[in-house]
C-alpha cells in the first residue's frame, strides 16, 4: 500500500491512522515539521480503508443545500466577546447554544504545557474551555484523536460542534460516513496553514532573544492594533513583543503546507454547514455597518441544519443579510498559490537554519540576549531607524 506519493496529496487529518483496523499506520512529522501517515509494511492487509476514507479528494462530501448561500455580515452584541474574538465573534454565538444544550464543542487550542504553544484541536464544554479556541492560531492544528471522542459524543446523544479548516472539516464527515442530527460542522476559509516546526522555532527565537520562557502568544492582537493590522504578539516572562517577522512568512507562504496549495476545500462549495470568516470588503457590500476596524464576521450558512443553529443565535449579533456577496474571497476561488521561492526557502532553512531564513526572507538579524542591548543602542546612534528619527525631529521641535 502506498497512501502519499507526493506531500500535496495529504492535508495530515489522521483519518487513515484512526482507521487502520490493523493500527499499521502512524503519523510522522518530515523535515518540515508537517504530519504524514507512515504504513508498517509488515502489519498492512492492503485492505485500502485508508484510502477510501482519505478525505483529501475532490469528491468530498459537499454540504452545500442552498444556491445562493445564505451569507450574512454579523458582530457579536457582546463587544467584549466581539473583541477577544479574531472577526465578528461568530464562533462564541454559534457555540453558546451548543453550551445550553449541554453539547461537547471541538476547536483550535493550546497544548497541555503551554510549552512552544504548539496547536492541537480539543474538547470544551464550559465557556471558559470554548474561549481557549477564539482566535485565529496560523499554525496547523494537530487533530490527534479528537475524532474517536467526538463520534463517542455523538452516539451518546450529545450535540457536538466541531469547528476547522475545511480539510479538516472534510475528513471528520469522511471518518463519520454518516449524518448525525446533532452535529454542526463549522468551517472557516483559509489561506494556508502554516509548518508547526517554524512557529515552535520563532517562539524559541524569542526566548533565546530575550533570555526567558515564553508564557503567551497571540497571532494578531486586534485589541492592540485593529481588526485589518496583521502582528503576532510573544510575551516572555510576562512582556510582550509584537512584530511582523512570523506575520511576513505567513503571507509570504513559504511556510505553509504543501497541501494547501492543492487544496480541494478553496472553493464555493462549502464543507461545513456554516461556514466563516473575516468579512473583507464589507464596506462595500453592507456600507455604514461595523466600520470602526474591531471586526466583522462573515457567516454562510450551508444547510437546514446550519440555519436552524443560525436563527436560534443571530439575535445575539447585529446581522445584515447579503446573499450573493460571500464568495468574493480568493480562498473560496481557489487555493493559494504556491511561491516560486517555496524550495529555496526550505532549503535553506533545513541546510542553514531558522536564523538564516530569517535574515534572508525578514531582514531581520537574531541576536542573543545580552548582545541585543548593546548592539541595539550602537546601532541607534549609527544608523537610527525612521521611528527614532522622528522621536529625534520631535524632541529638537520641542525645543525651538
Ligand atoms: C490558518 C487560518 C487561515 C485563515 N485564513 C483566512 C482567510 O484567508 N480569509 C478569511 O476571511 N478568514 C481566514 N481565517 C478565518 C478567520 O481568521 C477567523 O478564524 C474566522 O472568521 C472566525 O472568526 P470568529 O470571530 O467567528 O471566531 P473566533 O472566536 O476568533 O474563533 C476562531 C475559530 O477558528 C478556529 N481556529 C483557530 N485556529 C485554527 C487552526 N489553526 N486550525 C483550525 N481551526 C482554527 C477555532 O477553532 C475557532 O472556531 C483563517 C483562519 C485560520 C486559522
Amino acid at each position: 500500500m502506498e497512501l502519499v506519493k507526493k506531500p500535496y496529496e495529504c492535508c495530515g487529518c489522521r483519518t487513515c491512522e484512526i482507521v487502520c483496523p490493523k493500527s499499521a499506520i502512524v503519523m510522522k512529522e518530515d523535515a518540515h515539521g508537517f504530519l504524514y501517515p507512515q504504513i508498517d509494511q509488515t502489519k498492512c492487509v492492503d485492505c485500502g480503508l485508508c484510502l477510501k476514507k482519505c478525505a483529501f479528494q475532490s469528491g468530498y462530501p459537499q454540504r452545500k443545500e442552498f444556491e445562493p448561500v445564505f451569507g450574512y455580515a454579523a458582530r457579536h452584541k457582546n463587544m467584549n466577546t466581539m473583541m477577544n474574538s479574531r472577526s465578528g465573534g461568530a464562533f462564541t454565538a454559534l457555540t453558546d447554544e451548543i453550551l445550553k444544550r449541554n453539547g461537547v464543542i471541538y476547536g483550535a487550542g493550546y497544548d497541555e504545557d503551554k510549552k512552544f504553544f504548539k496547536v492541537i484541536h480539543k474538547a470544551a464544554v464550559t465557556a471558559e474551555q470554548r474561549d481557549e479556541f477564539r482566535g485565529s492560531k496560523y499554525v496547523q492544528s494537530d487533530l490527534k484523536d479528537v475524532f474517536l471522542h467526538l463520534k463517542r459524543n455523538l452516539e451518546e446523544g450529545k450535540w457536538v460542534l466541531f469547528s476547522g479548516t475545511g480539510c479538516q472539516v472534510g475528513a471528520l464527515h469522511k471518518f463519520l460516513g454518516k449524518e448525525y442530527d446533532h452535529l454542526i460542522t463549522v468551517d472557516i476559509v483559509c489561506h494556508g496553514v502554516p509548518s508547526p516546526k517554524f512557529w515552535a522555532d520563532f517562539l524559541k527565537m524569542r526566548e533565546r532573544e530575550e533570555g526567558g520562557r515564553v508564557t503567551g502568544a497571540d497571532f494578531r492582537d486586534k485589541k492592540k492594533f485593529g481588526w485589518k493590522a496583521h502582528r503576532e504578539t510573544v510575551w516572555i516572562d510576562g512582556k510582550d513583543i509584537s512584530s511582523r517577522l512570523y506575520t511576513k512568512v505567513f503571507y509570504l507562504d513559504t511556510a505553509a503546507r504543501p497541501s494547501c496549495f492543492e487544496c480541494v476545500y478553496a472553493n464555493r462549495n462549502r464543507v461545513g454547514d456554516i461556514t466563516i470568516a473575516d468579512f473583507w470588503g464589507h464596506e462595500q457590500a453592507v456600507p455604514g455597518f461595523a466600520e470602526d476596524n474591531k471586526g466583522v464576521s462573515l457567516v454562510m450558512v450551508n444547510t437546514s441544519k446550519g440555519k436552524a443553529l443560525w436563527e436560534k443565535v443571530r439575535d445575539d449579533m447585529d446581522v445584515i443579510e447579503c446573499t450573493g456577496y460571500p464568495y468574493r474571497h480568493t480562498n473560496m476561488k481557489r487555493p493559494t498559490k504556491r511561491p516560486d521561492n517555496y524550495d529555496e526557502f526550505w532549503s535553506d532553512y533545513l541546510s542553514s537554519g531558522f536564523d538564516f531564513v530569517m535574515k534572508k526572507y525578514c531582514d531581520y538579524e537574531v541576536i542573543t540576549h545580552g548582545q541585543r542591548t548593546r548592539k541595539k543602542w550602537a546601532e541607534k546612534i549609527k544608523k537610527p531607524t525612521r521611528k527614532v528619527k522622528r522621536k529625534i525631529k520631535k524632541l529638537l521641535k520641542k525645543i525651538k
